[in-house]
């Protein structure tokens, strides 16, 4: 459905201080050249770009997301690794933007009034949205004539229901600030989704699914006729699983706690609650599965429970949304370690007898991804389904652009 028309998109995720891209050419869904500008506004600026499988490094100093934009469209038009022959021959830019509230249910043609928008919420992304509109501003001023197109990673948990979105406080806050969960990694599940639909041969409208998205950043989903129905992210991506770095929920009490008895503000007590907590610092040795797996399998008591207490929280969201949806068809695991690590999925996937639920031991060690990682008798389905946030950012730019 998505194959056969002429379109190149280019897809930016402009971070605090970095750029990933990736050019596509939508006739076969193929990567033209991706990269990433790193340390923007730091020293050791620099670009990493791959054309094929070669790989290049252009080190400079890049000050800010309009340097470094100007930076990629020039690589990508010029010198000796050009791709394109000029600008012109990028049909579409999609934006990832982090944040859309309750304002953007869906992917938009980005205009004035979609800027002011973004930049209404940023009162709830101040840390990832400013980012994103320095992206959308830039392209607008360097290849204005491009259409813009603005994907957002709350849009796709829009349709949750009320009584899956409101938090026990009281309503005004709702009302005067938009507090209520509004769940991430939006692009992600939906990608997914469809994937997992494919793989199975049905339409995602019929199916109930459990989306495990578990990277540096973690998230679960459950996802019922297509649609997103629960998360585990809340109003800010630290809340649900225990991820890298972050917290995950905890009693809301221990802010004030932690606050009073370690004598930290409020920029402290978030920066902590987001940087040095979670499998970090529960296992005291890094915020890199892997190097935590390493250790725990190694005998590491510490190591250990990190990822004891990671895949307990997984278990616990995929039992409560299994109850929710009344039924799951399949359980599925994305993103760097659900991808790559049979032994958290082992973990995980250790009392799921009671729903007829099966692992496959070597199907969950071995083989090509994407795959079917449960027994042939599995009352239901397990798989890995790697996910490509940019490949359906450009389908959604292919898609708006089409109508
Ligand atoms: P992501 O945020 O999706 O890029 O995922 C990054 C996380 O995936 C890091 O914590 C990596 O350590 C983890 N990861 C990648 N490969 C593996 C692997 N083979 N085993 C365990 N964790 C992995």
């Amino acid at each position: 459905m998505w194959k056969g028309v002429k379109m190149k998109v280019l897809v930016l995720n402009c971070g605090s201080s970095s750029i990933k891209y990736q050019l596509l050419d939508m006739a076969n869904e193929s990567v033209i050249t991706k990269g990433l500008v790193e340390r923007i506004g730091l020293n050791g600026s620099r670009l990493k770009y791959q054309v094929g499988d070669a790989q290049y490094v252009v080190e400079q100093d890049i000050a800010g997301h309009s340097a470094g934009i100007a930076l990629v469209l020039d690589i990508l038009c010029k010198g000796p690794h050009k791709v394109i022959k000029s600008l012109n021959e990028i049909d579409v830019v999609g934006h990832r933007v982090t944040h859309g509230g309750e304002l953007f249910k869906e992917t938009v043609k980005v205009d004035a009034e979609v800027i002011e928008g973004i930049k209404k919420c940023i009162s709830i992304a101040p840390l990832h949205n400013p980012a994103n509109l320095a992206g959308i501003e830039t392209c607008m001023k360097l290849i204005p004539k491009t259409p813009q197109i603005a994907v957002f990673d709350t849009a796709f948990h829009q349709q949750m229901p009320q009584k899956a979105f409101m938090y026990g406080l009281p309503y005004d806050l709702y009302k005067k600030y938009g507090i209520r969960r509004y769940g991430f990694h939006g692009t992600s599940h939906r990608y997914v989704t469809e994937r997992t639909a494919e793989l199975m041969g049905k339409k995602a409208e019929d199916l109930k699914l459990v989306i495990c998205h578990l990277g540096n950043g973690a998230s679960v989903t459950a996802v019922k006729n297509g649609h997103s129905v629960d998360t585990s992210m809340g109003f800010t991506p630290l809340d649900g699983l225990i991820m890298g770095t972050r917290c995950g929920e905890i009693d809301p009490a221990l802010v004030g706690f932690i606050m009073e008895h370690e004598d930290m503000t409020v920029k402290q007590v978030m920066r902590y609650l987001n940087g040095q907590s979670g499998v970090l610092g529960l296992s005291g040795i890094s915020s890199d599965f892997r190097d935590v797996e390493d250790e725990a399998i190694k005998g590491d008591e510490r190591a250990e429970m990190a990822i004891d207490a990671f895949a307990y929280q997984v278990e616990k969201f995929i039992g409560s949304y299994v109850m929710i949806m009344d039924g799951i068809d399949a359980l599925v695991f994305t993103a760097g370690v659900g991808e790559n690590s049979p032994y958290v999925r082992n973990k995980v996937c250790t009392n799921l007898s009671h729903w007829g639920t099966k692992l496959d031991k070597e199907r969950n060690e071995h083989g090509d991804k994407p795959r079917k990682i449960s027994t042939d008798d599995s009352k239901v389905a397990i798989y890995i389904v790697p996910t490509n946030e940019e490949l359906m950012i450009a389908r959604e730019c292919k898609r708006l652009l089409g109508k």
